[in-house]
């Protein structure tokens, strides 16, 4: 491998520059010394890693605003300098991956999927991404070379300390995986990694339903059930990255078994199968003539007796809300992934609980709604992040 210069890049300065580039995609300008608080690199390699990215033109330094009289000027500012090329996403789910070729901006040029056992291949998952990647590239009529940043959600927790997927549990045949290496062994770029959900937050807090929001949660409901937390403006992933695994919370009364080895977690009784096959038996059971074409979930108002189920649905994730809500006081709750797209049945249901569970003054402040960008939700967060797009930023 080798950067834009043509020198071989080692792979520990390759990790550097990812972790770096990592943190300054994801918070405001910062100081060197917060850079080396968030990556847990040195001082020194932090120095070396920031030369190094003011060198090839990705990040700028200012000299920092004026500290207090007599104390000369505080410690400068490193942000990433707006892009110009293209950015490339990746959004791995359970069953599918999909890659995008985006603007600096965020608009999309050319987007690839393709359905595949991502929890259970990950060795063809992590293959598929990077053809997927470069049949994008091409329908974008692009070259990897003007590519500024990739980054990609993965349907699990990666230790935030190694960037390894850890978690037995959790996608356990990932487990021992750096996807941010294997990716970038494949395409030849660094790449940045990190848990679905938070992509998801990101992706609503830069273009969608999180807009200006700095105290929230996103919820992706698809085959698992995952938060991403962003509190005082930053996604919170907990001591070793494991935070906001919330579909494995115990359901009192639940007794069917879960992937992850517990009984009755929240995920058994909501994942999209489940509730797919319970809106399957109420529609065929409603129509009275046989099997009916399921349909699209945000479709189902029209159907009185599947939004019931969706509701219903929206009650049991929201009891589990509630005692978030109660421990962390967020001013959102945005609703993503398939479940997500349900839309009013489901906000109704998780409203309910959370009034009903919730402490008044923490229900009172919560605003439940849905994410504006339905399944690409993740796939958005990853070009925001590969873009090094700040909150807010517009599409
Ligand atoms: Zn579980």
């Amino acid at each position: 491998m080798t950067d834009p210069t043509g020198q071989p890049v080692s792979a520990r300065r390759m990790r550097t520059r990812e972790l770096l580039l990592g943190a300054l995609a994801e918070y405001d300008a910062v100081s060197r010394a917060e850079l080396s608080r968030l990556t847990g690199l040195s001082r020194s390699a932090v120095g070396a890693g920031v030369a190094a990215l003011l060198a090839e033109g990705l990040a700028t330094e200012d000299a920092g605003p004026p500290a207090a009289a007599g104390r000369g000027r505080r410690a400068g500012l490193v942000s990433l300098r707006p892009a110009t090329g293209v950015v490339v996403g990746i959004d791995f789910g359970h069953t599918h991956i999909t890659a995008a070729v985006a603007g600096a901006t965020g608009e999309i040029l050319a987007e690839r999927t393709a359905e595949l056992d991502v929890d259970g291949r990950p060795n063809d998952a992590l293959n598929s991404a990077a053809d997927l990647v470069h049949q994008a590239l091409e329908d974008a009529g692009q070259q990897l070379d003007r590519v500024l940043g990739i980054a990609a959600g993965i349907p699990g927790p990666l230790d935030v300390r190694t960037q390894v997927v850890r978690a037995p549990t959790i996608l356990s045949d990932w487990v021992g995986l750096d996807p941010a290496d294997e990716l970038g062994r494949r395409l030849g770029l660094a790449v940045t990694v990190g848990n679905d959900a938070d992509m998801g937050a990101r992706g609503e807090r830069a273009f969608g339903a999180g807009r200006g929001l700095d105290d929230f949660l996103y919820i992706k409901a698809s085959h698992g059930i995952g938060a991403g937390i962003v509190l005082a403006g930053r996604t919170y992933r907990g001591s070793t990255g494991i935070a906001g695994e919330i579909g494995h919370t115990q359901l009192p009364g639940a007794t069917s078994w879960c992937r992850c080895g517990s009984r009755g977690c929240l995920e058994t009784v909501v994942s999209i199968t489940e509730v797919r096959r319970q809106l399957s038996h109420v529609l065929k059971t409603g129509s009275g003539d046989g099997p009916t074409k399921l349909p699209a979930l945000a479709e189902l108002p029209s159907h009185p007796a599947a939004a019931r189920v969706v509701t219903d649905a929206g009650r049991t994730i929201g009891r589990v809300l509630a005692d978030l809500v109660n421990c962390l006081n967020p001013e959102a709750i945005v609703l993503g992934g398939e479940l997500g797209t349900a839309g009013a049945p489901l906000v109704a249901g998780v409203r309910e609980s959370i009034d009903r569970y919730a402490q008044p003054a923490s229900a009172q402040a919560v605003s439940v709604r849905s994410g504006r960008l339905g399944r690409q939700a993740e796939l958005f967060g990853a070009l925001a992040t590969a873009a090094g797009l700040r909150p807010g930023a517009g599409r």
